[in-house]
């Protein structure tokens, strides 16, 4: 974040900016006599007083100065995109150690940036904030922030981030909590590295946090270690089995009841969907989610959420949409039960022929299960031993349904944020590079993205049917939600 200046790339006719004689290729460095670092900065500087002193530079190094009285409001410029802040840590479980090779370079890149924390959800370690750092997420009101803690206990943290100095997350904490910035909280687990005591010390320190008005941890969920095949030269980590899986819903389930008691009803402690999955159980009801789907993003809740909505859907005049259709859905193997059993419910309402089948993850390996991270190769495998399995027929369904949490819409340099030298790709492109379009021409069938629940299928479908989506215009042509879009990542 240290960088000097924001250049300007374009200015809006007539606006503050252009009486001003600002022009684009100007850099913008001061505002109030206060360097500008990017994008965020801008927006807190500018609006920040009703007149402004604003400091630029041109493209030849001079230097001049211009006042604006603008209200409190933007000037009518657009700034450069920012460069994000790049991880330097050694988490044990970090996803991006664990890639394997070949793939685009933008997905290799891993980031650790407190504004993506603040704008998109995205979880940060803080470990690469100093306190000059924290002390700007305070002044500028970045709140909420995410914060991955994975464990209070010292040397705990210590294991898991790989960095001696991190060890004291509290005191982070602590510091953004004291200056007014709410905190939501998350902890990956592994056996034998953060749970047990270390685990349950984590949730009394979190939850001793938590309080009434600004500065609080408002949630802290816990979410299964992801390994992927792809390990080599790793520290050893341990993954949860169904066994672990279970003891851990078992155990944990009526906690997270009793501390949304003690929260007003609220829950508060989060477990993330994956812990059900693996243990192969039941996700529970609504009421044991938070009211506003809190970590949501983090993959707490989606199931209940889509469960939820389908049974409504299911219900409603618009299902009949459905009837006589024959598709199949392609997903990974942790939500193929739950999608089957809607598949089935629908078909049996409305006289649909939905099938579901689960792709296998050839490109990270078979404990990789979610469908955000099944490759444009895996689903095209799945889909190619559905039709052999058929008989070889080209018209054996009238379409086909990918995941569209597996398809971005930006090539890098990292998938999660536009940024200068991103390539958008409107077409929707699965994680090996294969595009939407691509896949739909070598299975000859309208292939369309799931959307986040049956009724943004339905109008994938529908708009299949009109040919509305011909190789293009992806977010156009279909629903965003659920779509690996820059907005609110997933983040594993
Ligand atoms: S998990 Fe996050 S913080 Fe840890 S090494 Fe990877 S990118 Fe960095």
């Amino acid at each position: 974040m240290a960088q000097t200046g924001v250049q300007i790339i374009s200015v809006e006719p007539g606006s503050l900016a252009e009486e001003a004689g600002i022009r684009p290729g100007d850099t913008l460095l001061q505002i109030h006599g206060e360097a500008v670092l990017d994008q965020l900065n801008y927006q807190y500087l500018i609006t920040r007083e009703d007149e402004a002193e604003l400091v630029l530079r041109r493209p030849d190094g001079s230097t001049f100065s211009a006042h604006v009285e603008n209200g409190g409001e933007g000037i009518g410029v657009d700034l450069a995109q920012d460069e994000v802040k790049v991880c330097k840590q050694n988490c044990v479980f970090c996803f991006v150690h664990q890639m394997p090779k070949g793939f685009r370079k933008s997905l290799y890149l891993k980031d650790e940036d407190v504004r993506l924390s603040f704008l998109y959800g995205h979880f940060t370690t803080l470990s690469s904030s100093d306190d000059a750092e924290l002390d700007r997420i305070v002044r500028e009101r970045l709140s909420p922030i995410h914060v991955s803690v994975h464990a209070t206990e010292p040397e705990a943290r210590i294991r898991v981030v790989g960095n001696p100095r991190e060890g004291d997350i509290l005191r982070k904490v602590d510091r953004l909590l004291a200056g007014g910035i709410d905190v939501h909280t998350q902890a990956v687990v592994a056996p034998g590295l953060n749970d047990g005591d270390i685990w349950q010390r984590t949730v009394a320190d979190l939850w001793a946090r938590r309080r009434e008005g600004r500065g609080s941890v408002l949630s802290l969920s816990c979410v299964p270690v992801g390994l992927t095949a792809h390990r080599e030269h790793l520290p050893e980590v341990q993954d949860v089995d169904a066994a672990f899986a279970r003891d851990w819903v078992e155990r944990w389930t009526p906690e997270v009841r009793k501390y949304a008691k003690a929260n007003d009803g609220e829950p508060w402690l989060l477990l993330a969907d994956e812990w059900f999955t693996r243990a192969g159980v039941e996700v529970p009801g609504r009421a044991f989610y938070s009211r506003s789907w809190a970590q949501l993003e983090n993959g707490v809740g989606l199931v209940r959420r889509f469960l939820e909505h389908s049974r409504r859907f299911i219900k409603s005049p618009r299902a009949k949409g459905f009837a006589g259709r024959r598709v199949l859905l392609l997903t990974g193997s942790s939500f193929a039960p739950t999608l089957s059993r809607v598949a089935v419910e629908l078909n049996r309402a409305v006289g649909s022929q939905l099938r579901v089948v689960a792709a296998k993850n050839f490109s990270f390996g078979d404990s990789v299960t979610v469908a955000g991270l099944l490759c444009g190769e895996d689903l095209r495998y799945a889909a190619h031993a559905d039709r052999k399995d058929r008989g070889e027929r080209a018209d054996w369904v009238d379409a086909v349904v990918v995941p569209s949490a597996s398809l971005r819409t930006t090539t890098g340099p990292t998938d999660q944020y536009t940024l200068r030298g991103a390539v958008v790709r409107e077409e929707g492109t699965f994680l090996d590079d294969l595009t939407l379009p691509d896949l739909a021409t070598d299975l000859g069938v309208p292939t369309v993205p799931s959307g986040a629940n049956l009724s943004h299928l339905l109008d994938h479908l529908e708009a299949a049917d009109r040919g509305a989506f011909r190789g293009g215009a992806l977010q156009s042509a279909f629903h965003t939600a659920g779509l690996n879009l820059p907005q609110g990542a997933y983040n594993p």
